[in-house]
């Protein structure tokens, strides 16, 4: 069940609903830093893993936070 709003997401969440990977690939700005932390992941609900915001996967498919 995916909150209203998404404010972490973890990396397997990222790769797969993030605009930045393709395939698997990373295909967003190179040089982009992400503050990494562990936390729960509003995505999947996952917790203590390694999370950070939905922009720095270039936003999750089909969503705008
Ligand atoms: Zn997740």
């Amino acid at each position: 069940m995916i909150k209203q709003h998404v404010a972490w997401v973890c990396h397997d969440c990222g790769v797969t609903h993030g605009k930045w990977y393709k395939d698997g690939e990373y295909v967003g700005p190179p040089n982009h830093y992400a503050t990494m932390h562990y936390d729960t992941c509003d995505v999947c609900g996952k917790h203590n893993v390694i999370c950070t915001e939905p922009r720095d996967y270039g936003y999750l498919v089909g969503r705008s936070d």
